[in-house]
């Protein structure tokens, strides 16, 4: 079946390391190398992440907060979720209605010969702004520089304006209007928030045009030359990079491997579109 999706992981992988792409995306190869060491430990990491997006879910639909904090039943659960309660901007935010808010929301739009797919933690529409959260649970917080050059906070931001309307009352956003804030939470009090412009959208749109267009054009996918990229890269066993991985140290290259839990989504996303 041929790739008819891009996302901001599947742009990320391009422009990382070609191959990656390819391999994930094109020849859909399954992961074939133990991402990071020690593998149970970072593997039970990512999976009480993934559970923590799913207790902010219920919060936000309205399950009663009583009943989510018996299902945050590990150390680190227990501590995410009380941080998250006790976060000044998330009290109250629940109060606001489904008119407002919309946890779990996806977004998609034409982009050259694909579709632009994205699936937001929560959007949440108060006093004439746009609110993209996302919540991360990493280890340790990454530079704001570095998340400001990803492609999440680019994708995330410049499609909520070019295919939001139907979010407000069939206007588009003003890029200025927009908004996008990493909470993390092992770092409550210091979340990474990202506003918008008119010249930083034309700049993002334009260039995810440009990227869709050389994807779509190309026909071979090289080795990245940054070998750092492939100490956490499960395709490290293909590639004659080393089968050992490295160890999760730096917040930045667990940021890239927490990343893989958005795979599903984008397999989802082909099949739905
Ligand atoms: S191991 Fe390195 S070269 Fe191979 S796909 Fe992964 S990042 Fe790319």
């Amino acid at each position: 079946m041929p790739l008819t999706t891009l996302s901001q992981s599947s742009l990320q992988d391009y422009v990382d390391c070609p191959r990656r792409f390819q391999l994930r995306y094109l020849e859909r190869l399954s992961y074939p190398a133990v991402e990071m060491e020690p593998a149970l430990e970072n593997e039970k990491h990512l999976q009480e992440g993934e559970y923590f997006h799913r207790l902010a879910h219920q919060y936000l639909i309205g399950v009663p907060v009583e009943k989510i904090a018996r299902l945050a039943n590990t150390v680190n659960l227990q501590r995410w979720w009380e941080n998250f309660l006790a976060d000044k901007d998330f009290q109250g935010l629940r109060d606001l209605g489904s008119l407002a808010l919309h946890p779990e929301a996806s977004l998609s739009a034409p982009l050259g010969n694909y579709r632009l797919v994205a699936k937001y933690d929560l959007l949440a529409i108060e006093n004439g702004k746009a609110i993209i959260y996302d919540w991360k649970t990493y280890r340790k917080r990454p530079r704001s520089e570095w998340l400001a050059a990803r492609m999440q906070t680019r994708v995330y931001r410049a499609l909520l304006v070019h295919a939001g309307a139907h979010l407000n009352k069939g206007q588009p956003f003003a890029p200025e209007q927009v908004e996008m804030v990493y909470w993390f939470a092992e770092y409550p009090n210091d979340p990474a928030r990202f506003t918008y412009t008119s010249a930083q959208y034309k700049r993002d749109w334009d260039s995810l045009v440009k990227l869709a267009d050389e994807i779509a054009a190309a026909s071979s996918y090289p080795l990245t030359d940054d070998r750092t990229k492939c100490l956490y890269c499960p395709y490290r066993s293909y590639c004659d990079r080393g089968v050992q991985a490295g160890e999760a140290e730096q917040a930045e290259a667990e940021m890239e491997a927490e990343e893989w839990f958005d795979v599903n989504f984008e397999q989802i996303g082909e099949i739905a579109f």
